[in-house]
């Protein structure tokens, strides 16, 4: 038995130095990977569900390693964080957004672009330059834009990241509170920042039509939110009676692979025309 264990012992540790090795790799690839086309925006439409139109999208980074296939975000946005990737990253990413939220514009859509933010880069104090250039350099006015957040950290109103969240809002831009619901900052979140938008994590969308805790914490959200201002986004929406559930319960916007998986550009447009968006 004792030798059994010690071979389970030796195969943790391989797989992790194995781990070690694979995520080091990925980091020397990533530079590469941005300048060669490995890596690519997806678009997931968000649907308005009063009106039943698509009146916006978000941005979600992809990369398509050629031996290794698709590489999740949850992944190496994980990495790039750790090594100071995720400015290059979101650079490209935010670059490609609103080009395409242009090009929609162009087409006659009201449209609104979404992109996530990392939480450490809230803290890099050239972030609302690095944005405002590429809305100047595009020409995108900067309300079309909405900043996605997730903070696990509580919201302290004098430090630097509130500071900038407040320098976001000043310069016009609009901010979501994402994955709402799961962090031990929601609360302050909510009561603190000009955020225009909640979104409600997909662990609650997803568990509310079997469990009625679940229900009922959707729904007072909603209301909670609603009675402050703020418009709802619910995430991870795959069934009708998901949508049927959330339409009941007053929700803004829903978005989930019920409307549509997150897709190249071309494919979001015929999205969008086939909704009548225009
Ligand atoms: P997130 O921002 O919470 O994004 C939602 C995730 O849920 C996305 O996974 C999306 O593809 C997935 N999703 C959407 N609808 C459904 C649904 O109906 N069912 C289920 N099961 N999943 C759904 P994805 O694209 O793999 O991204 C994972 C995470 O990676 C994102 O979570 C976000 O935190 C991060 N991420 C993605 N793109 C970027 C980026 O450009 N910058 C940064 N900083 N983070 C990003
Ligand atoms: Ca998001
Ligand atoms: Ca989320
Ligand atoms: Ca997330």
């Amino acid at each position: 038995e004792e030798a059994v264990r010690n071979d389970e012992l030796v195969y943790q540790h391989d797989s992790r130095r194995h781990e070690a090795q694979w995520e080091l790799s990925l980091l020397t690839q990533l530079d590469r990977a941005i300048d060669n086309g490995e890596v690519w925006v997806a678009y997931q439409p968000k649907l308005d569900v009063k009106s039943n139109r698509i009146a916006g999208a978000e941005a979600l980074v992809r990369w398509t390693h050629p031996e290794r296939g698709p590489i999740s975000p949850d992944k190496f946005i994980r990495i790039a964080e750790e090594f100071h990737r995720i400015e290059r990253i979101t650079r490209f990413v935010v670059n490609e957004a609103v080009r395409s939220a242009v090009n929609l514009a162009r087409l006659g859509y009201d449209f609104s672009m979404s992109v996530n933010i990392s939480a450490q880069l809230l803290r890099n104090p050239g972030l609302p330059g690095m944005i405002s250039e590429i809305l100047a350099a595009h020409g995108l006015p900067p309300e079309k834009l909405v900043l996605e957040i997730t903070e696990t950290d509580r919201l302290d109103r004098s430090s630097r990241t509130f500071q900038m969240l407040q320098r976001l809002v000043q310069s016009g831009l609009r901010l979501s509170i994402d994955d709402f619901g799961t962090g031990n900052a929601t609360i302050d979140y909510l009561r603190y920042l000009p955020a225009a938008e909640v979104k409600i994590d997909k662990v609650f969308i997803q568990a509310m039509e079997a469990n009625k805790e679940d229900y009922l914490l959707v729904q007072s959200i909603i209301e909670m939110a609603h009675s402050l201002d703020r418009i709802v986004v619910a995430e991870g929406v795959e069934t009708g009676t998901a949508l049927e559930i959330l339409k009941g319960m007053g929700c803004d916007t829903i978005q989930g692979y019920y409307v549509s998986r997150p897709v190249p550009f071309p494919d979001l447009i015929d999205n969008i025309e086939r909704k009548q968006a225009r």
